[in-house]
């Protein structure tokens, strides 16, 4: 199928059934209106003459028109490119010409940051950026009024590409992953299956819609089970997530582990009534134990789910199912979904490891992006020729097919030929009482080669726990090749706009040990 025709099929079976709320504006829409509202725009488009294979961008936070957007762009088969709303212009730059980007949907402003401005600066060096339309701007309306209603589209095939996705940059430069309807509506509608949603669900979704997580897990999964999509805020706030879920009765939660956690301290958690909450989806790294035992006992998400992914990947290869018990859900990401395959391998030879050995694991199916956009040779680094993606992941898989992340191979820690996982180190500390947060690194070591740095946020700011004392809380518990030498104290950890910490950050920054 199309994402269009999906769509339709949606429409057809629950016009009244509520698409789309957003809960800073108060606008709400019906499948019915929002069907509607997005063949009023895919008819804008294609007046304005963006055809079939034409790169739209999209470089704005979280609102209706992002999925508008989204779903028009579809309709006529033109290739939406997902900007991160954190780019600068130098960033927004490369990726308007890299892509060859000729409408650019943009907010006018969020915060601090000056969309408009920004882009009328780097207009003059995109010289296939036709046009900029800024959402809920007279440009916007303009672009409305020049449909006809009555433009044909061109016939699409679900290989075609219809999105290039950015990677979260979590290792260095952004990739554009390159996908088609077939990748990511079928990812959608599995995880939306596996979750078991319906049409009375509603999802709050507070992760940004230019990440898969929030335009494929979010969007498509609802839209392909006739759930509701509920925009608690232009970019994630823990307060109006858990008002949004309060008033829209959501069933179900999305976050990575940093948002839970963020929610989970607010000063006046308990006073949210998150009764109807059922499910939810937790993914993108690894979830502390503790964090995962509050969910579900204080957020009722008894169902939540882990989901493990990559944006090369559509994004999801692996999901705990409903009835997974605790074990499973915070020491495994799940098992394959339907129609997919995974493998984990050495990855210096590419031999399949036997169950219980960590290896680099890879995944091969419908969801297997199809390539990086203008890099055949980093695409053929990461995809090999028998289509298995190489996620750079390393993992094992156990005897009843669940599989545990161990880490990234980049961010393992070799100190004097020992393999260190920070995940290990770091679950270990987290359960430190002066410890609310905290991120293992490898920075260099004349004698080691590496050795273990902790860099802590400390939960209380009066009282940061000093080497020593971390030092001792590990001995005996942990080898010692394991124990940090190493302590910084931090308030805030360097993030990616999908919220995930950058290790390559903490390492430059702290790496040498004079700072
Ligand atoms: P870049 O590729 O640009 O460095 P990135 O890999 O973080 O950034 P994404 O595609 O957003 O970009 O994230 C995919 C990665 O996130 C996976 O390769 C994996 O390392 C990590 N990840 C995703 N889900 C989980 C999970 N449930 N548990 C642990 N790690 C996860
Ligand atoms: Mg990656």
């Amino acid at each position: 199928d199309t994402i269009g025709a999906n769509l339709d099929r949606a429409v057809a079976r629950w016009p009244e059934r509520e698409a789309l709320v957003d809960v800073p504006s108060g606008r709400r829409w019906t499948y019915a209106r929002f069907g509607a509202d997005v063949e009023e725009l895919a008819q804008a488009l294609a007046a304005a003459g963006v055809a079939k294979g034409d790169r739209v961008g999209i470089w704005a936070v979280n609102c209706p028109e992002w999925v508008l957007v989204q779903y028009a762009t579809a309709r006529i088969g033109a290739i939406m490119v997902n900007i991160n709303p954190a780019y600068r212009t130098h960033e927004v730059e490369y990726v308007l010409r890299q892509a060859g980007i000729s409408l650019l949907f943009a907010s006018p402003r969020h915060k601090t940051s000056d969309y408009r401005a920004m882009v009328e600066q780097v207009r003059g060096n995109c010289p296939e950026l036709r046009e900029a339309v800024y959402i809920g701007d007279p440009s916007w309306a303009e672009l409305l009024g020049r449909g006809t209603g009555d433009a044909p589209y061109e016939e699409l095939s679900c290989d075609d590409p219809i999105n290039i996705e950015y990677t979260s940059g979590t290792t260095g430069f952004p990739k554009g992953a390159t996908l088609s309807h077939h990748n990511i509506l079928n990812n959608g509608y599995f995880v939306g299956e596996s979750v078991g949603y319906s049409e009375q669900d509603r999802i709050c979704i507070p992760v940004p819609f230019y990440h898969c997580f929030g335009m494929v897990m979010g969007n498509l999964a609802a839209t392909s089970h006739g759930a509701c999509m509920v925009i608690p805020a232009p970019s994630f706030e823990p307060r109006a997530t858990l008002e949004a879920v309060q008033r829209e009765r959501c069933t179900s939660l999305y976050g990575v582990p940093t948002m839970f956690i963020a929610e989970l301290n607010l000063p006046d958690f308990a006073s949210y009534d998150l009764s109807t909450l059922r499910t939810g989806i937790m993914a993108g790294s690894p979830c502390p134990v503790e964090v995962m035992k509050r969910v579900v006992a204080e957020m009722h998400m008894a169902e939540v789910a882990i989901c493990y992914g990559m944006t090369e990947t559509s994004p999801v290869s692996l999901q705990t199912r409903r009835d997974d018990d605790l074990e499973h859900r915070t020491a495994t990401v799940g098992r394959v979904l339907p129609h997919l395959e995974v493998k984990v391998v050495d990855p210096d030879t590419g031999v399949t490891r036997p169950r219980g050995t960590a290896g680099e694991l890879c995944t091969r199916g419908y969801s297997v992006m199809l390539g990086y956009w203008d890099e055949p040779e980093k695409t053929a680094e990461a995809v090999d020729a028998g289509r298995w993606m190489h996620t750079g992941d390393l993992a094992v898989m156990r005897d009843d097919g669940y599989v545990e992340i161990v880490g990234r191979i980049k961010d393992m820690i070799i100190r004097g030929g020992e393999n260190i996982y920070p995940r290990e180190v770091e679950e270990f500390l987290y359960a430190h009482p002066k410890i609310r947060d905290v991120q293992v690194v490898g920075v260099p070591h004349e004698r080691y080669g590496e050795e273990v740095l902790a860099c802590v946020i400390p939960r209380d700011v009066a009282g940061p726990p000093t080497l020593a004392e971390l030092r001792d809380f590990c001995q005996d518990r942990l080898a010692h090749y394991k124990i940090p030498t190493r302590l910084r104290v931090l308030e805030a950890f360097p993030m990616t706009v999908s919220g995930k910490v950058r290790k390559v950050e903490l390492r430059e920054k702290y790496g040498t040990p004079d700072t």
